[in-house]
C-alpha cells in the first residue's frame, strides 16, 4: 500500500538512496534537506523536493505535515577530519531529531526512524585492533566519540523516551560506517571508502604512485554497502524492535586492507606514506550481529570486494568528468 514518507536529509548520501528505493515501492515522498537543491547528491522529478533548515521546530512541523512515516537522517555528519574538529556543530544536530520529535509527537506520525551511529559505542571497547565486533550493551557505561558520537547517544534516548512517555513509534538503527556511490568523496567531509578510492584514483591518474594513509593503517573497521543500509534501515523500520540496534558489516578489515583492495581495483600499486599525526578514531571497530540476525535473519552480507569496485567506479567518473 502507497504511503506518504518524508526522508529528513533526502539531498544527503544515505538519503538520497532510500528514496529512490522508497519511490520504486510506489510510495509518495518527500525529501527535505538544508543543502542547496542544486547540491543534492540525487534528484527525483517525481519527489516533493523542499529544502528546510531542520533545526528550526516551524520547519520540522512543515517538513511532517500530512505524512506517515518519517526517516531521519538528517545531520552535520562527516568522517573522522571532519567530527574531530567541528564537535559543536555535530552537537547541534540534537536540535534536528529533538524538533523532528515534537512535530512528529504533535502530527500523530505512524513511524519513525533515526539514523545512529556506532560512535555511541564506548572507547574502551574499541581499543584493540582486534575487535571481537560492538554489541548494542557496549554503549554502556557511556564513553561515546565526543560530540559526534555524544550527540547520537542523546537522541537515541530522545526516541526511546518519546516512544515510552508518547506512544511514538521510533526506530533506531546504529549505523557502521556506509559507503557506496553518489555521496562524499572529498572536501573534508568523506569517509575511509571513499577517501581512500580517491586517492588511488588521483594517484593513478597524475602518475604520483603515493599515498597517504591515516594512521598506521592497522587500525580496523567493517564497512557495509549502501544497498544493505537502504534495506536494513526499511526492515529495521518495519520490524518490532523497539532498542537500538548495528546495523553494519561484520567483515573486519585493516586500513592496509582496504588500501589494497582499492589498488587492486585500480590495477595500481602505491607507496604508502603513513601519517601518524591524522585524525584516526579508534583503534578497532566492527560490528557484532547476534541481535539483527536473531531479530531479523539477516544481516549485512555484501562484500567489501564488491561494493568497493562500484564506488570506486563512480568516483572515477566523477574525477575523470570534473
Ligand atoms: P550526508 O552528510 O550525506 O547526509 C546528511 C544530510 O543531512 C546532508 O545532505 C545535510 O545537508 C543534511 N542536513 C544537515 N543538517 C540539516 C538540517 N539542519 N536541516 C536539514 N538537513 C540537514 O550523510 P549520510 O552519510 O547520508 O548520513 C545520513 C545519516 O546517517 C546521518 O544521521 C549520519 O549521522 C548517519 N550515519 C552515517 C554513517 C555513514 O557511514 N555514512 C555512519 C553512521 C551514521
Amino acid at each position: 500500500m502507497s504511503k506518504k514518507i518524508v526522508v529528513c536529509g533526502g539531498g544527503g548520501f544515505i538519503g538520497g538512496h532510500l528514496v529512490n528505493d522508497l519511490l520504486e515501492q510506489g510510495h509518495q515522498i518527500r525529501s527535505v534537506d538544508r543543502k542547496l537543491f542544486s547540491d543534492w547528491y540525487q534528484k527525483f522529478d517525481d519527489v516533493e523536493n523542499i529544502v528546510l533548515n531542520l533545526e528550526c521546530k516551524d520547519a520540522c512541523v512543515q517538513a511532517l505535515e500530512g505524512v506517515d512515516e518519517v526517516y531521519n537522517l538528517a545531520a552535520d555528519m562527516g568522517g573522522m577530519g571532519f567530527i574531530e574538529n567541528n564537535k559543536a556543530l555535530c552537537m547541534l544536530s540534537v536540535l534536528i531529531n529533538t524538533h523532528l520529535c515534537m512535530a512528529a509527537k504533535d502530527a500523530g506520525i505512524k513511524k519513525f526512524f533515526y539514523a545512529s551511529s556506532a560512535c555511541v559505542y564506548s572507547a574502551v571497547k574499541q581499543t584493540e585492533a582486534e575487535n571481537p565486533g560492538l554489541k548494542e550493551e557496549d554503549a554502556y557505561p557511556a564513553l561515546a566519540e565526543d560530540g559526534y558520537g555524544w550527540e547520537k547517544l542523546f537522541s537515541e534516548r530522545m526516541c526511546r523516551h518519546f516512544m515510552e512517555d508518547y506512544n511514538l513509534q521510533t526506530r533506531v538503527a546504529r549505523y557502521h560506517n556506509v559507503y557506496g556511490p553518489n555521496g562524499t568523496y572529498d572536501g573534508g567531509r568523506e569517509k575511509a571508502p571513499a577517501a581512500i578510492c580517491r586517492k588511488v584514483i588521483e594517484a593513478k591518474l597524475s602518475g604520483k604512485h603515493e599515498i597517504e594513509i591515516w594512521g598506521d593503517g592497522s587500525q580496523t573497521r567493517s564497512f557495509m554497502y549502501i544497498d544493505d543500509c537502504v534495506k536494513g534501515t526499511q526492515t529495521i523500520m518495519h520490524s518490532d524492535i523497539i532498542e537500538p540496534i548495528n546495523l553494519g558489516s561484520s567483515e573486519m578489515v585493516t586500513i592496509n586492507k582496504l588500501v589494497d583492495l582499492a589498488e587492486e581495483i585500480g590495477d595500481v600499486k602505491l607507496k604508502r606514506n603513513y601519517n601518524l599525526d591524522a585524525p584516526k578514531g579508534v583503534r578497532g571497530r566492527s560490528s557484532d550481529n547476534t541481535l539483527i540476525q536473531k531479530y531479523l535473519n539477516w544481516e549485512p552480507d555484501i562484500k567489501l570486494r564488491d561494493g568497493l569496485e562500484k564506488t570506486y567506479r563512480w568516483i572515477f567518473d566523477q574525477i575523470s568528468n570534473k
